[in-house]
């Protein structure tokens, strides 16, 4: 019912900011800490900008602004680096440009310029019609914690981490982040990023294939052993939704009279249980 509705929709998007807010102190930390790890894969950075505008298409067109993506010249096929980590700052500016733009466009543009032998410097911009930010604001944007001053009663949500996380995310992979602003006009970030040439043969297409879940699992009979409430919810809805048989034991004695009783083909096992562990079950 209605009320219902409206508390769900409270309680997802209050969850939505809580994982956000988790999610840029962890990064950060990580960053601070020097443990932030590249990987060096093969990736096509045109499809990473066609995922992520087709991530957040959804987002700008509830708001009534419309993303866009626009290529420039040649683009190589493939790049070798992180493009997770590409996908992250992307979805960072992004979120931000639909985030203080009320009405207009958010478009990214990309561009690749050739900086040496098969090396390529990536140029990304993010463009939008928002509110924009002040001269003053913009020299400390890249802070930690920095939110722009708006006009009272504007409140803000956010952590003020994004634009941080992300300029350090684009240094530390040896690339430039810059801001230009005009308040009331609108804000384009531009990064650049230098990559090495790869090699399109060796892209791993993820993604698609996580809908199609093979007719062999509704054959299967899977038991799940975890005492953690959460992750028992979180499996039987996954396994529910794709048809398969399962049987729920709570720790790893019940998991051992499970299996004396039937033959599972799989079993999910956590290795922490109260009574007996799963590796002794095991
Ligand atoms: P958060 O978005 O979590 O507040 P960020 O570090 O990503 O933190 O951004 C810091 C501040 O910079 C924002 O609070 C906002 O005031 C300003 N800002 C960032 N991007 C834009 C943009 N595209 N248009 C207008 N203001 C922006």
């Amino acid at each position: 019912d209605a009320e219902t509705r409206e508390l769900v929709t409270i309680i997802s998007r209050s969850s939505l900011h809580l994982k956000n807010i988790v999610n840029d102190t962890h990064d950060f930390s990580k960053i601070e800490a020097n443990k932030i790890l590249f990987e060096t894969i093969d990736f096509s950075p045109s499809e990473i900008c066609r995922e992520v505008v087709a991530i957040q298409k959804y987002e700008a067109k509830g708001k009534g602004i419309s993303l866009t993506f626009e290529q420039k010249g040649d683009i190589p096929l493939a790049l070798l680096g992180d493009p997770l980590r590409l996908k992250q700052i992307l979805i960072n500016l992004i979120g931000n440009a639909i985030k203080f733009t009320a009405q207009g466009f958010v478009t990214l543009y990309l561009n690749a310029k050739e900086s040496g032998e098969n090396r390529y410097r990536l140029a990304l911009s993010v463009e939008d019609t928002g509110i924009g930010i002040s001269g003053e604001d913009l020299q400390i944007i890249f802070e930690e914690f920095v939110q722009a001053k708006r006009p009272a009663g504007n409140k803000q949500r956010g952590t003020g981490l994004g634009l941080p996380i992300v300029k350090k995310l684009v240094e530390l992979q040896g690339g430039e982040i810059a801001i230009k602003s005009e308040q009331g006009k609108g804000t384009r970030v531009m990064v650049e990023i230098p990559y090495q040439e790869g090699n399109p043969q060796n892209i791993k297409i993820t993604g698609q294939e996580i809908n199609m879940i093979p007719g062999l699992f509704q054959r299967i009979s899977v038991l799940i052993a975890d005492d953690d409430e959460y992750n028992t919810l979180l499996l039987r809805n996954i396994l529910k939704k794709w048809g398969v048989n399962f049987t729920e034991a709570k720790n790893g004695k019940e998991a051992v009279e499970a299996s004396e009783n039937h033959i599972f083909n799989v079993i999910l096992m956590d290795i922490h249980m109260p009574e007996m562990g799963g590796l002794e079950a095991a």
